[in-house]
């Protein structure tokens, strides 16, 4: 989730009071970065994916189960046996929000070829192998979005209560502070996040209204006077940061060929990232209850709404700069090639200060408004041995708010003195129960880019309208039910056309017309060994038939589990049992000993079944 610096993490006080330096040195760092590498060609494509995992324990006599607090233990155990010890160790580590998550990546950079596409499935069995092979007793790596009963009494190992007084970071009534990453960053930004907000986040998710569920639902908290108020009836209330934080995902980055290369697809991407994350819904569950919604996306936006009252538009400007009309968790704002310019239609809030600077730098009005537009953020975390940095070599004050603006793609310059080139970041996805899945998402994703770049396609339509699909792709079952805008003729320099394409239950061919078959022909016109072809034309079925609803989501395969649960009362509760019946069948799945066709398919247990040979027809 960023960088980690080591060091004595400031209040938000002292750090709201040094944010003028960091932003000033922030664009220092950067434009010497942009100077240096602005021209830079590399030749090769290069990606590499990113998962997060819970930490989960059984305990099978009390059918419960929990997040194990263990992820500092387990990371440092596996960076001192993985990289530390072997610089070309296959898998990478690094820490994630909660105290119970655990990311990894690929040792090395994916490179252009087609046969990479046939390891990436492998390496994340070897890093789910690595880590599961350092677990206690009845433990497992589980790669699910959101833990169904997280913030709920004892859901972590050890149990801890939640300590919702002053002093604490998160202040709430669920999350304990325990639950949190150790290190500093987190707890810091935790903290400055509600100081800066000026109180709790709040989070309220739909409820899903079943059978017995009370109408209205209305949960009260007359010990907290901030949730009182702050709760919907209807809705199940959150109010910690790690309610959206403390869940996981699956990403992608694209080393891009030049910057121009980079702002294409960061562009062509962003108007995909409400598609791919419908089809990869994964988190109907929160705090206990099944909800209305299927994906993460906008808990964890409100997780992290640092903005004031007045920033939100809930008292005139007085104190604060703006009005700002998103989260910094949210999707993008701006395009950032030439051809999205006309298709710019969101009022875009900047510091104009910065924007002139970087104007007169020689940066174009798209880039230097999409920096100006970050820049309206403050930093949220600060250490007092790193306020002075040497800016023609070090990006820590640019990181810091680059990094806090959690968007749906971002565009990451190369890291000062280093080989690597521009960067664009896939982040919308929802984390799958699988290697399998998960392996076909990022090779969907990439082989996209591929396809986008080879026949110079073009999905651009009004940013406006991908902000409605985003919405959209949020609600329960959206990959059936709801309706996207599309681009009708996605053959670049083409007027655009927007409609509305539904994605129907039958007879569709795949995620919107004509895609699959395009990475179809674009994978038949490739030079690619047979057994690469196979696990590609798996992934994309998978993907097509999720589409189609041939195959079911895992948001709605969990949601039909706990339906059938024979404990389950139709009154949108879960319970720990239902909860622990749910992990164990996930983690049962996620490790083969289960097979799930209306997850998976019969093509993948196939595959499975008999090495890499696999039917290759549809
Ligand atoms: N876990 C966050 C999510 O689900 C992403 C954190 C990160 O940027 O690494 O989107
Ligand atoms: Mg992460």
């Amino acid at each position: 989730m960023g960088l980690l610096s080591q060091g004595s993490p400031l209040s938000w006080e002292e750090t709201k009071r040094h944010a003028d330096h960091v932003r000033r040195h922030g664009i220092l760092q950067f434009l010497h970065i942009y100077h240096a590498v602005k021209d830079r060609h590399k030749d090769v494509l290069k990606w590499g994916d990113e998962v997060e995992y819970m930490l989960v324990s059984f305990d099978h006599e009390k059918k419960k189960a929990q997040l194990v607090l263990s992820g500092e233990e387990l990371l440092e155990t596996l960076q001192e046996k993985g990289e530390r010890t072997n610089p070309n160790h296959p898998t990478l580590w690094r820490p994630e929000y909660g105290s119970y998550m655990i990311e990894g990546t690929p040792g090395q950079p994916y490179g252009g070829t087609m046969s990479e596409f046939n390891t990436v499935e492998d390496n994340m069995r070897k890093r789910r192998k690595e880590a599961t092979s350092l677990l206690g007793e009845n433990q497992a790596l589980c790669t699910i979005t959101s833990f169904p009963r997280l913030g709920c009494p004892g859901f972590t190992l050890p149990e801890f209560q939640p300590s919702p007084v002053e002093g604490g970071a998160s202040k709430s009534l669920f999350f304990p502070d325990e639950a949190i990453n150790k290190h500093p960053r987190f707890s810091t930004l935790t903290r400055n996040i509600r100081h800066r907000r000026g109180e709790k986040v709040v989070i309220n998710v739909p409820i899903f209204k079943d059978k017995n569920t009370p109408v209205p639902f209305i949960e009260t908290f007359p010990e907290d006077e901030e949730a009182a108020k702050a709760s919907k009836p209807d809705h199940i209330y959150m109010d910690a940061m790690g309610f959206g934080m403390g869940n996981c995902c699956l990403q992608v980055t694209f080393q891009a060929c030049s910057i121009s290369e980079a702002r294409y697809l960061y562009d062509q991407l962003a108007t995909i990232c409400p598609i791919v994350m419908a089809l990869s819904a994964a988190s109907p569950f929160y705090r206990g209850y099944v909800s209305d919604i299927d994906c993460r996306w906008g808990v964890i936006s409100a997780s992290v709404d640092d903005r004031t009252r007045e920033e939100r538009g809930l008292e005139p400007l007085k104190n604060s700069h703006y009005r700002i009309s998103k989260s910094r968790y949210d999707s993008i704002d701006s395009y950032l090639s030439e051809c999205g310019e006309k298709y710019n239609d969101i009022d875009l809030t900047k510091d104009k200060e910065i924007y002139e600077q970087l104007l007169q730098e020689g940066l174009d009005h798209l880039l230097a408004q999409h920096v100006a537009h970050l820049f309206i953020r403050d930093p949220l975390t600060l250490f007092e041995e790193k306020i002075h940095l040497d800016d023609a070599n070090e990006s820590d004050h640019f990181e810091n708010i680059q990094s806090t603006n959690w968007q749906t793609m971002r565009f990451k310059p190369p890291p000062p003195n280093s080989d690597i080139g521009w960067r664009v970041e896939f982040r919308p996805m929802e984390v799958q129960l699988t290697d399998f899945e998960n392996s076909a998402y990022v090779v969907f994703v990439v082989l996209l880019t591929r396809v986008i770049l080879s026949y110079k396609l073009d999905f651009l339509i009004p940013l406006s309208k991908v902000d409605e699909n985003m919405k959209v792709a949020q609600k329960r079952d959206a990959v059936l039910q709801e309706l996207f805008y599309f681009r009708k003729d996605i053959c670049k320099g083409v007027r655009a056309h927007v409609h509305r394409h539904h994605h129907q239950r039958q007879g569709r061919e795949g995620v919107f017309p004509g895609l699959i078959p395009v990475l179809n022909s674009y994978l038949e016109s490739m030079e690619v060994d047979v057994d690469t072809r196979c696990s590609i034309l798996n992934y994309l079925r998978l993907i097509k038939k999720r589409a189609s609803g041939e195959l079911m989501t895992v948001a709605k395969w969990m949601r039909e589990f706990i339906a059938k649960h024979p404990d389950y009362k139709q009154d949108s509760v879960i319970t720990d049992q239902m909860n622990y019946s749910l992990l164990l069948k996930c983690d049962q799945i996620a490790n083969g000993s289960c097979e799930c066709p209306e997850l998976l398919g019969p093509a993948f247990r196939k595959a499975r079944h008999s090495g890499s040979k696999s039917d290759s027809s549809t």
